[in-house]
């Protein structure tokens, strides 16, 4: 499995000099899987370039896989290239909701006023499904959607191709389900990321800045390399950095991270364009 990412911002798009090391596009990672098989972590504004790369592609089946619908996660859809080709199949695969279908929940960006062209003129097949309840395969590999606490229905996947395991949860507050007892089990996401070979996860903010954002639905950086360790992950990627951060201040940031980790955990990473991991 090959992953490559595409954008590593949270919240808000933060291009400029200050992020140009680590990127300013809002998530976004590709996956391609042992039998070719592409499978796409969520439409933030990274994908627009993606999609430009694939475009010199022969024309096939991509997924993507919505973590949530906040616009950080779905706002480069209407700049992915392949979605405005007649010839590619796209199947979405997110979260469910008892009010309205993935389609409409996607269609309320996608549409006038917020864009100027609806989803429904879109010349490529789209099809939206609710991510199934329990394991599904794509391709060579196994997918697992679990609902992880942040704001509104939001998931965490976790893809295992060929006995190597990826864990992507971006946006993630595990620390408010963390109390609830020390049978890790009952920690937000601990399912998707037990023994994970990378996890690429929420680490928006300082210690500092989480004690006035409780709730808000993401990590400190702290929070995050606990959680790593909690679910005795190969490999933590810092991911969803905060758009007031400089490269200079995650960098700052990494050695705590490090420093948090267990002895045989790997040294982290932090996510940044363009970063390449194989696993296998
Ligand atoms: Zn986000
Ligand atoms: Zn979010």
């Amino acid at each position: 499995m090959k992953i490559r990412v595409w954008g590593a911002r949270g919240s808000l798009s933060a291009p400029g000099p200050a992020t140009v090391g680590y990127g300013g596009n809002t998530s976004c990672v590709e996956v391609e899987l042992a039998d070719g098989t592409s499978l796409i972590l969520d439409a933030g504004s990274g994908i627009r370039e993606l999609g430009q790369r694939l475009l010199g592609r022969e024309q096939g089946e991509l997924h993507i896989c919505l973590t949530h619908l906040h616009v950080d996660h779905v706002e480069g859809l209407g700049f992915f290239g392949p979605l405005w080709r007649a010839g590619w199949k796209l199947r979405f695969w997110g979260p469910p909701s008892t009010t309205a279908t993935l389609r409409e929940r996607v269609s309320r960006y996608l549409s006038p006023p917020l864009f100027p062209i609806g989803l429904s003129e879109a010349p490529a097949e789209a099809v939206f499904e609710d991510a199934p309840r329990e394991p599904w395969r794509i391709g060579s590999a196994v997918i697992e959607a679990q609902m992880v606490e942040h704001r509104g229905p939001t998931l965490g996947y976790r893809i295992e191709d060929e006995g190597r395991v990826l864990a992507y949860v971006p946006d993630h507050e595990p620390y408010l389900t963390a109390a609830l007892g020390d049978e890790p089990k009952w920690i937000s996401g601990w399912a998707l990321a037990a023994g994970a070979d990378l996890l690429l996860h929420d680490s928006q903010y300082t210690d500092e800045e989480y004690l006035g954002r409780l709730g808000w639905g993401h990590s400190s950086v702290t929070h995050a390399a606990n959680f790593a360790r909690a679910a005795g992950v190969r490999q933590l990627a810092m991911f969803h950095h905060d758009p007031m951060r400089s490269d200079r201040e995650l960098e700052e940031l990494y050695d705590q991270v490090a420093d948090s980790l267990r002895r045989d955990q790997e040294p982290p990473l932090i996510a940044r364009e363009g970063l390449e991991v194989i696993l296998g």
